[in-house]
């Protein structure tokens, strides 16, 4: 770390308070500062290298230099830097996306909402459940189940359904209403004996179970992202969604699929729900809607979601929700542009082939003992890292996790460790020889350690 008084690296200690970072420890050790964007590689402040395979956050699915996606920010600045959607108003960018999302959607969807960022998405779903069971006369209908390990953001809300200890320990979350089922992660969870179709019985059992004690007609919602993310990559096991699917039928209770990560090709098909059958009521999109250039999201929700709450605004007189930046006409533009890209270069295929590529090598480094599980689809995949046999002891949860990320930097990957799982997420231009440079530096970094 560079420690003149002046440096980049002290002004930060000085005076960024950072998100998800032992504030303590980042007072010792400093930060790693990007500089510059190239391609699937970002650059340090020192002119380090890395291979970018997280996205950044998961996110930025056309590179970190995307010319198309500058002139796109560019020309709408000029023309219309800023305008909202309150009180009827609207602008060109904000209808075209909205009629380019309700095209593109899984499945026959009615209004698209927009919002900044997918903490406020999907804390604004909430909020719109709640005003439409009140508008059906259903008042007490207002409960939502999401998952253990499930993300769906860090506001009030979204912060209850995310499942995650960090997101409620000392912040007094979740309120109440939020409820959190079983996590479907086959590895960590599946009894002895039981296969995978077994385990995706049990966690439909444990959900119909929970919906029972709470009484179904106090479940508004189920959410959940197609494959957890930031819980640790959690691909759900075989026929986990069609039997879920099935209990939340039997109910009458909506299905939310958070898309946050899934959505745009990051699972080889357009949206997460495509790859696993799913038929979503509601769905959040953010991140790769705009590669993550400019801060954007949205839900698409269909008919029979919108028309209660429609009528409730009616009688009110006004739905008393909305953000100054929600429907950005700069974020629209980017959206649409980072759209095209998608569509024209048909990245949602390269995520396809790629994948397979990214997969298969993740998967043969199972045979390595620190790798308990390799598990992933289309480009987002991860390692799970246990301790050396007999060795368990040793080391505290996320500790291997970390030292591993470490030396994955030092070979210049960027991965995120989510305590002792190893994430990968790149981005969808990269090429099979960059997905080579990734699984290289990966086996470098396990060889280094063991
Ligand atoms: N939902 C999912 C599935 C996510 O992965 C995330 C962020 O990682 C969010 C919601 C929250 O998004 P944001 O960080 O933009 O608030």
């Amino acid at each position: 770390m560079d420690l003149r008084p002046n440096s980049d690296e002290a002004r930060d200690i000085a005076y960024h308070f950072h998100s998800y970072t032992n504030a303590r420890v980042h007072e010792q050790v400093g930060p790693l500062i990007m500089d510059r964007g190239d391609g699937v590689h970002v650059f340090d402040n020192h002119g380090n290298k890395y291979i970018e395979g997280m996205s950044g956050l998961w996110s930025v699915a056309v590179g970190f230099n995307e010319q198309r996606l500058i002139d796109a920010a560019t020309r709408q600045m000029q023309k219309l830097p800023y305008y909202h959607n309150f009180a009827h108003r609207s602008h060109g960018p904000a209808i075209d996306l909205a009629e380019k999302l309700i095209s593109m959607a899984p499945v026959p969807m009615s209004k698209v909402f927009f919002t900044n960022s997918g903490s406020e998405a999907n804390d604004t779903i909430l909020k719109m459940l709640w005003y439409r069971s009140n508008s059906l006369g259903k008042p007490e209908k207002k409960k939502v189940i999401s998952r253990i390990r499930g993300y769906h953001g860090v506001t009030i809300a979204s912060a209850s359904m995310t499942g995650l200890p960090c997101n409620h320990k000392s912040f007094d979350l979740p309120i109440d209403g939020v409820l959190h089922t079983t996590c479907p992660h086959y590895w960590r969870e599946g009894r002895d004996g039981e296969s995978e179709e077994q385990f995706a019985t049990r966690c439909a059992e444990d959900l119909d179970a929970m919906i029972q004690a709470e009484g179904p007609d106090t479940i508004a919602a189920f959410i959940a992202e197609p494959v957890m993310g930031a819980g640790g990559v959690v691909v759900p096991p075989k026929t986990y969604w069609e039997k879920t699917q099935a209990v939340l039928g039997k109910y009458d209770i909506l299905l939310i699929a958070d898309e946050v990560i899934c959505g745009f090709g990051r699972t080889g098909k357009m949206f997460g729900c495509e790859t696993y059958n799913i038929k979503p009521d509601i769905m959040t999109m953010s991140k790769q809607i705009t590669s993550s250039y400019f801060p954007f999201s949205a839900f698409m929700m269909t008919e029979e979601v919108y028309a209660p709450i429609a009528d409730e605004s009616g009688r009110i007189g006004v739905l008393g929700h909305g953000y100054t930046g929600g429907a950005h006409p700069v974020g629209a533009a980017v959206a649409l542009e980072n759209l095209k890209i998608i569509e024209e270069r048909d990245l949602v295929a390269n995520a396809a082939e790629r994948g397979a590529e990214l997969q298969a090598g993740l998967r043969k480094f199972v045979d390595h003992p620190l790798v308990g599980e390799a598990r992933g689809v289309g480009l987002i995949g991860a390692l799970e890292i246990v301790a050396p046999e007999g060795r368990a002891d040793e080391f505290a949860p996320g500790k291997l996790g970390a030292a591993l990320n470490a030396q994955f930097l030092k070979n210049g990957l960027i991965s995120r460790n989510l305590g002792d799982t190893l994430a990968f997420c790149p981005p969808l231009i990269i090429t099979a020889e960059q997905i080579s440079e990734i699984l290289s530096a990966v086996d470098r970094s396990l060889d280094g350690f063991s």
